[in-house]
Order: C-alpha cells, then structure tokens, then sequence
C-alpha cells in the first residue's frame, strides 16, 4: 500500500511507508529478539497487521489509540488491540 511520493500515507505500516524501510528493519531485529514464548506466530501477526491496516486507528505505522508501532505491538503474543471492543 504505497503512497505516492510527496504523499502522506495515513493507512500504511511503516514497512510500506516510502521511508519507513530502516525503522521497519529495526523493528523486525527488535521483534526476532522476543523469545518463541512470547512472540506471535508468523499467521497470527500478518492477521493482526492486515486488521490494522484497515482500522481508521492507523496513523503512519502508529496506532492512535496506544501511541505503539503496530508492528511491533502486534508481535507480542500476549498484547491485544486497545480499542474497545479489541480488533485482535
Ligand atoms: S486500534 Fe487496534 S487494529 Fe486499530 S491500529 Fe490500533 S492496534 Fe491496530
């Protein structure tokens, strides 16, 4: 879901935002340090991620209502959605 350049995308992670590619990397090392216990499985995170990215919460890889980076909340198996109900 990338925007063109010049052109802010709201509903987009940050691995899709056009400059969002070293802060995407970060996050991915940061999310393969969670040890297997705590780590979402792969299906279950890119199903959390395919929620946020239709949810009007969404601001630039951020969730509006938790201030986290999605991608990184989302990789937490324990975490869930802050919004009420929760989306995942
Ligand atoms: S409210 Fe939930 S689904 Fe929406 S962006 Fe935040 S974490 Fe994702």
């Amino acid at each position: 879901m990338r925007e063109p350049a010049g052109k802010p995308c709201i509903r987009c992670l940050i691995r899709d935002l056009p400059d969002g590619e070293q802060l995407a990397e970060i996050i991915r090392e940061r999310n393969e340090l969670l040890p297997e216990g705590k780590r979402a499985g792969e299906a279950l995170y890119r199903a959390r991620l395919d929620i946020c990215r239709a949810c009007p919460s969404l601001n630039r890889g951020t969730c509006a209502l938790c201030g986290c980076y999605v991608e990184i909340r989302a990789a937490e198996k324990a975490r869930a959605c802050p919004d009420v109900p929760g989306r995942w």
